[in-house]
């Protein structure tokens, strides 16, 4: 596995290839989750290059950046285990030279909702390391996981609005036996929230349980339901909401056949740990589940 530093030293090697190549983009502290976007990335193209960049711009004052784990070492072997063909792991300045003008890509309506309302400017973020990902690798495919649903719709959106040559695949959220969505930041997690954590996908199964099952209709009677499975475990719930799916706008009612599905999306503290998750109900979600667990139902 190549690891490559520069701009102008990737653009190079890009210049040279034939073939596909599919962009696993990640912030490292590589685990399962990102794993399982490498192995799906390479059914996908004929390489695989994956970035390790922890983007300056994604984060707001106050947030992680400074103390995101960073095991470059680690990283580079998990990457090369999982069959990564290339790591790009630039630094700041290579993404942001200093003398950059301050180009912006947003992308309003999807981006200002939910997380957007708790981290503003996140995802302007995301959209401007991404889009200079996709103009220096130039991938055929990108894959982003449906982890951060919100994130992937984004970046969906972006690629279709700015008519830009990639087709973006979201790949299932890989989970810990118990449920627990695998992330870099569970590592912030003491053993006593890790127990508790799992009532992130305790309050999405119980979301599941009342649409798919109960045939609830109400969204708000969800969201209060699945606020209080993750209260009762200590949680400070930033949003426990139901959605379109797609424009990720609240609904007045959940339509009983489900056509389009419903996506249940959640974000809450455990201490200083902030975590997300989010399952598909119904329709799409039973011909697409986008949950993969090491236990066959860890419910
Ligand atoms: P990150 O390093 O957290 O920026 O994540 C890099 C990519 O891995 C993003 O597309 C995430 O959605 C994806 N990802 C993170 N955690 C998981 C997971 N548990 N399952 C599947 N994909 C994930």
């Amino acid at each position: 596995m190549r690891v490559v530093e520069t701009v102008d030293q990737i653009r190079a090697i890009r210049q040279t290839l034939g073939g596909t190549i599919a962009l696993v983009p990640t912030m490292g502290a590589i685990h399962d989750g990102h794993r399982r976007l490498i192995e799906a990335a390479r059914t996908d193209a004929d390489r695989v290059w994956v970035s390790i960049f922890v983007n300056p711009t994604q984060f707001g004052a106050g947030e992680d950046y400074d103390s995101y784990p960073r095991p470059i070492d680690s990283d580079l072997d998990a990457c090369r285990a999982a069959g990564a063909d290339l790591a790009f792991c630039p630094t700041a300045s290579q993404m942001y030279p200093p003398d950059a003008t301050a180009c912006q890509v947003t992308v309003p309506d999807l981006a200002t909702v939910l997380e957007g309302e708790h981290r503003p400017g996140h995802f302007d973020g995301v959209c401007l390391v991404v889009a200079k990902l996709l103009n220096i690798i130039q991938p055929h495919v990108a894959c982003f996981g449906q982890k951060d649903y919100q994130q992937l719709r984004v970046i969906e959106a972006m690629v279709d609005d700015l008519l830009m040559p990639v087709r973006i695949s979201g790949i299932p959220t890989v989970r810990e036996a118990d449920g627990l969505a695998m992330s870099s930041r569970n590592a912030y997690l003491t053993e006593d929230q890790r127990r508790h954590a799992t009532a992130l996908y305790k309050a999405l199964t119980e979301a599941r349980r009342l649409v798919e099952d109960a045939g609830e209709s109400d969204p708000t009677a969800v969201e209060s339901a699945m606020r209080h499975v993750m209260e009762a475990h200590h949680f400070d719930v930033d949003y426990a909401a139901l959605r379109h799916p797609r424009t990720l706008q609240p609904l007045d009612c959940i339509e009983p056949r489900l056509t389009h599905g419903v996506i249940a999306l959640t974000a809450a503290r455990l201490g200083d740990v902030r975590l997300i998750d989010n399952m598909l109900l119904g329709a799409v979600a039973s011909q697409n589940d986008n949950t993969e667990s090491k236990s066959a139902d860890a419910a």
